[in-house]
């Protein structure tokens, strides 16, 4: 039964609902259109991106109009959480579905017939039975909100066949507005929802694609576990996700990122339903700060403060990228989403699509689109935002590592164009990338001297630059359309616009390789965390942690980040001083309050710290700057060794390996770990040598000391010394 669309409350009452219950104090951008939408009793089709903020645009009307709502949602696992959600916010909602015992259910249908609930959560199947249409139709219905609702499309990603019954809506519930809410874009989606649900000349709202919040870096894998950890370790102690193509990675990298000393958790289709519930769980409670997984995690992963997300290969198309990195940051604040992508990464895939019958013409055409993606050289926002086919105004982002400089232009990008292409031409378009690479650098391999390559005018022509380099070159060159990959062993074809350059009225953009230092150098973004101390805020982590086991629900259900960031700014001593903080309304303080304050006030006590900080008078407080140097996934897997005192010779063993390669490992776990104490590798006596030796002439290169001991003293064992007495000193 439709309500009267008498006494609608205005936007601006729902306004001061959304700041009373949810502590917001705005709304994000269409969200008041939406929700202005839903006042007005129309029709409306809402597409914003993931962390747009869609359920507010249909949670807080609903608050405010009389009569119940019914969200249809496909996703059983996740009702319970956003009903939890509501819950903490004190809002009046419950879901029905399998999940729940006969005599639960009773007492939903019961709240539902005396008009006690606000919300309720249903999936299609249970909504269309003829029992629930019957009931609801004896009730007052504010509106229907279609979560998910490109489920009803075929030409969607996810179709989802019961999701066609809700065509019947309409039918059974004459004049009941409907709203559908997707993150879908394509524009025959939208119309298709809307047509298959039979919408009367519904508002169509479309958000940008844009997360400015998220910063894009893209780089080739380097081999090895590095680019990751320096990732991780930037955000030691936040959330994460690390996603890898295969099984046998995602393990192999949390057993890594376990051995030092992250708490991480692996998720892929091959554990147990029981292993993946755990581990899902505990990264939502915040026990563990690392997911590492396949794409078959995430699907409604409803967590907020999720400060980045890792691809250690290529995801396999955009919009499978747009949905994984879009796990990130959805409070909001600053994130990072970092890829790394391989030369193997697209065979990968296309093994992965054929052995599980998803092999086709489209899901090569998205793999391509996204192996061009990755070596592209321009904005990653604007790309990402043009491919949903919205337009991206910006000429720097100031998000993305192409715009933040990271990337410098070389010196002379037409004259280096002109030289990659003329071989390429020289090879009479008959060579792969990396064929034309080894012939720039003035390779000496058999296959080039035999085929007389060598004779070449382009021979050799750029050999001051290391093959990966040009073989990075090649690809911005093909990224820009001035060269095609074609034929079964990826030829290169000089294009148009290829032949625009060579005749120099084309100058392309061509990047300088980034040194290690500067990657280094990057910095987050400082500007969320001005004001915030630190350590305060990690103590709140671990209360919210606390408090979130304690109720069995996810961590951001009691604060979000940004709200644990703004209390270790202010740090309020009272209730009205809580209540100014972003993301506390007035049933969260009413919950959490007392704890938080009380942990707040002792912390300031303890430290001598100012409480009740004003907005501007906040100081900030920057995170010490952290350094590291290259780790091996090898020399990983022997730190607990290490750890447990075991000897050289006895890792070794363990390990079956060579004495040599563990002193390599050990050298790394030394500097790693800062060990400061050599005894367990290096006798008591020759420390002491060492020791004497390096006061007289100084902690400096090994040579001098080996020759000042009279070469009696291993190399190896004055390495480890040195090291540790380095360690100390620092
Ligand atoms: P979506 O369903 O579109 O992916 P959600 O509805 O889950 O996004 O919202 C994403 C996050 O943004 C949630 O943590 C939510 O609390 C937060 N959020 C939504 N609207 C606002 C707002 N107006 N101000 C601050 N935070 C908001
Ligand atoms: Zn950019």
């Amino acid at each position: 039964m439709a309500v009267s669309s008498a006494n609608r409350p205005t936007i601006d009452e729902v306004r001061a609902l959304v700041v009373h219950q949810w502590g917001y104090d705005s709304f994000r951008p269409l969200q008041r259109e939406a929700i202005e939408n839903v006042l007005a009793g129309r029709d409306s089709v809402v597409v914003l991106p993931t962390g747009g903020g869609k359920s507010l645009c249909f949670q807080a009307p609903a608050c405010a109009i009389h009569g119940l709502t019914v969200v249809v949602s496909p996703l059983i696992s996740l009702m319970k959480d956003q009903v939890d959600a509501l819950h903490s916010t004190g809002i009046a909602a419950s879901f029905y579905n399998s999940s729940l015992t006969p005599a639960e259910r009773n007492t939903v249908i019961e709240a539902v017939r005396s008009d006690a609930l606000k919300l309720l959560y249903i999936a299609p199947e249970g909504l269309l039975t003829s029992n629930m249409l019957t009931l609801l139709s004896s009730v007052p219905l504010a509106m229907f909100a279609i979560d998910e609702a490109h489920c009803i499309s075929s030409w969607g990603h996810d179709f989802r066949p019961e999701y066609r019954g809700l065509k019947s809506l309409k039918h059974h519930f004459h004049g009941v507005p409907i709203h559908a809410y997707t993150a879908t874009a394509t524009e025959r989606v939208r119309v298709d929802i809307a047509e298959q649900l039979d919408l009367e000349q519904p508002e169509f709202l479309v958000g940008s694609f844009d997360r400015p919040n998220l910063k894009y870096r893209i780089e080739r894998k380097a081999g090895g576990i590095d680019q990751i950890l320096n990732v991780v370790e930037q955000h030691k102690g936040e959330s994460g996700i690390v996603y890898c193509i295969s099984r046998k990675e995602v393990e192999r990298t949390a057993a890594a990122l376990k051995a030092l000393g992250y708490t991480a958790a692996p998720y892929h289709a091959g554990l147990s339903d029981i292993d993946r519930k755990r581990n899902q769980e505990a990264f939502l409670e915040e026990r563990v700060d690392i997911v590492v997984a396949t794409v078959a995690f995430g699907m409604g992963i409803d967590k907020s403060n999720v400060r980045f997300v890792v691809h250690a290969g290529m995801p396999k198309s955009l919009e499978a990228y747009q949905q994984e990195s879009g796990r990130a940051g959805r409070d909001g604040l600053e994130a990072d989403c970092c890829l790394f992508f391989g030369g193997n990464d697209l065979g990968t895939w296309k093994r992965l699509m054929a052995s599980s019958g998803e092999a086709n013409d489209a899901a090569y055409e998205s793999l391509e689109a996204m192996d061009r993606f990755c070596k592209s050289v321009q904005c990653r926002h604007k790309l990402l935002v043009e491919h949903f086919g919205q337009t991206f105004e910006s000429t720097n982002c100031g998000a993305c590592d192409i715009c933040l400089d990271q990337a410098e232009q070389v010196d002379d990008p037409l004259i280096l164009g002109q030289k990659i292409l003329s071989c390429v031409m020289r090879l009479e378009q008959n060579y792969g990338a990396d064929y034309t690479a080894q012939v720039l650098t003035g390779s000496q391999e058999q296959r080039i001297l035999e085929k007389g390559h060598d004779k070449l005018s382009t021979y050799g022509l750029l050999e001051e630059y290391p093959k990966g380099v040009i073989r990075d070159w090649v690809e911005q060159l093909i990224g820009q359309g001035c060269a095609i990959k074609y034929g079964e062993y990826n030829q290169l074809q000089v294009t148009d616009l290829g032949w625009a350059v060579l005749r120099g009225e084309h100058t392309p953009t061509l990047l300088r390789p980034v040194s290690k230092q500067s990657k280094k150098d990057r910095k987050l973004d400082p500007g969320a965390w001005d004001g915030v101390d630190r350590t305060l805020f990690e103590r709140l982590r671990e209360l919210r942690r606390k408090l979130a086991t304690e109720q069995g629900v996810p961590a951001y259900i009691v604060f979000g980040d940004a709200t644990l960031r703004d209390l270790a700014r202010r740090r309020p001593s009272t209730v009205n001083q809580l209540l100014a903080v972003h993301g506390v309304g007035q049933k969260k303080c009413d919950d959490y309050g007392p704890q938080f304050l009380e942990c707040i006030a002792d912390y300031c006590v303890e430290h001598d710290v100012a409480l009740d900080v004003a907005d501007d008078a906040a100081a900030a407080v920057a995170p010490p700057p952290r350094e590291r140097k290259s780790l091996s996934a090898g020399a990983i897997s022997a730190f607990p060794h290490f750890k447990a005192g075991l000897s050289i010779g006895e890792v070794a063993q363990q390990m079956a390996r060579a004495e040599s390669t563990i002193r390599g490992y050990l050298e790394q776990f030394v500097r790693h770990e800062q060990i400061t104490d050599p005894s367990p590798w290096v006798e008591t006596e020759t420390v002491q040598r060492i020791r004497s030796a390096i006061d007289e002439i100084g902690n400096g290169r090994l040579r001098p000391i080996f020759e000042h001991l009279g070469g009696e003293v291993s190399y190896d064992d004055i390495r480890v010394v040195a090291s540790c007495l380095a360690n100390a000193n620092d």
